[in-house]
């Protein structure tokens, strides 16, 4: 299929050019040439958000995701508009960024949530798709107490909305609002922090951790990835819970891949038990020599992918994990469910980072001690 020239992207005629002085209209209506968004100033950025979300030339973008994080606020004069886009400019949208399109109308306001909302409600687009109706995901993505309040009434009325629901971490309560299984803001977990947490450990003892400290599958003990202090996301007092992510460094088996693939647990007597039996098939091997890094001073800090270059401020190191926000999967999106509804999404660790096989480790965890594990790799 042809791709539309710029002028004519599915989403141009939803979104008005802005008669404010930051606006900077070339930019909105074609890109403006600029080849890094990020290298820009915030009016530009700001100005360049209105071009991606009309249909990004019909090129590939991944900044919203980075924008909701770092710098909500570019988003914020298109929220709107974005809710009342028709189903062509939503698909188009959502190829562009896939899989992010569904956080384009964040915090779009009130009236703009109702009229979305009343749209979904008077019956299906005219095109739909296995992940479902588009308009509700993007309701899902707006994450205000008001479009929660609007998503579970959908939802109590369309059993397959609560499903869209679930799987972006909003439980659909039996009456209320919509509840987060998420905790915003997004913090990065980096390492030689001027601040370093003490709610952050990297490879402690696997035996203070779980009740048996060997692989499913290994004789070889498990590694404690990294583990965080579940006060440091308002889930448990200080000192109370923690959540670990788990590897292997068995040099002889997967165990490293399969405790990744889905792996949960229950707490018993403060130890962490394996939901799976154990069925040992390798006897473990520990002469490969393999550690895990143990970076120094581990902190929360923030992005800096919108912060202007300054030759003082050293490089941010890359993240050894990432605490709070939204899972960002790298294949199929899995939102495990405990107690009827998501669990609370901890975090992902870098594992590659920390010495281990390269991929990421999702956590989640429920309030009634139980908790799991995802992971994946481009
Ligand atoms: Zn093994
Ligand atoms: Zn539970």
């Amino acid at each position: 299929m042809p791709v539309p020239a710029a002028a004519t992207m599915p989403g141009d005629r939803f979104l008005p050019h802005p008669e404010e002085d930051w606006y900077d209209r070339d930019i909105g209506t074609t890109g403006g040439g600029l080849e890094h968004v990020f290298w820009a100033t915030p009016a530009q950025r700001r100005s360049y958000v209105r071009y991606i979300l009309a249909g990004h030339g019909g090129e590939r973008s991944w900044e919203l995701r980075e924008l909701v994080d770092w710098e909500p606020e570019s988003l914020a004069p298109w929220a709107d508009a974005v809710t009342t886009f028709d189903s062509v400019a939503i698909d188009h949208l959502s190829d562009v960024e896939w899989p992010d399109y569904w956080l384009a109308a964040y915090h779009a306001s009130d009236p703009a949530v109702d009229a979305l909302a009343a749209r979904i409600a008077d019956g299906p687009p005219g095109r739909t798709s296995p992940p479902g109706d588009k308009r509700v995901h993007l309701l899902a993505g707006v994450d205000t107490d008001h479009a929660l309040a609007r998503l579970a009434d959908l939802a109590r009325a369309r059993p397959e909305l609560r499903e869209i629901a679930a799987g972006h971490g909003i439980w659909v309560p039996p009456e209320g609002p919509g509840v987060r299984r998420y905790v915003r803001p997004l913090r990065l977990i980096l390492s030689e922090h001027p601040e370093p947490e003490p709610g952050l450990r990297v490879d402690p003892p696997a035996g203070d951790v779980l009740a048996d400290p060997r692989g499913t599958g290994c004789a070889r003990p498990l590694s404690i990835v990294l583990d965080v202090d579940l006060s440091l996301l308002g889930l448990a007092p200080a000192g109370t819970r923690r959540h670990p992510f788990i590897g292997s460094l068995c040099s002889q088996c997967e165990a490293d891949e399969e405790m990744a693939t889905f792996r949960s647990w229950t707490t018993v007597d403060g130890k962490l038990v394996l939901d799976d039996e154990r069925d040992e098939r390798c006897p473990g091997n520990d002469d490969s020599g393999h550690a895990w890094t143990n970076p120094v001073r581990l902190g929360l800090g923030r992005g800096n992918r919108y912060q202007p270059y300054d030759p003082d401020v050293p490089r941010q190191p890359k993240p050894v994990g990432w605490l709070g926000g939204l899972p960002e999967f790298r294949q199929h999106p899995f939102w495990p469910e405990c107690c009827d509804k998501p669990m609370v999404y901890v975090g992902q660790a870098n594992q590659g980072v920390l010495g281990g096989f390269s991929q990421y480790l999702y956590g989640f965890a429920c309030e009634c001690g139980a908790g799991a594990q995802v992971g994946q790799h481009t």
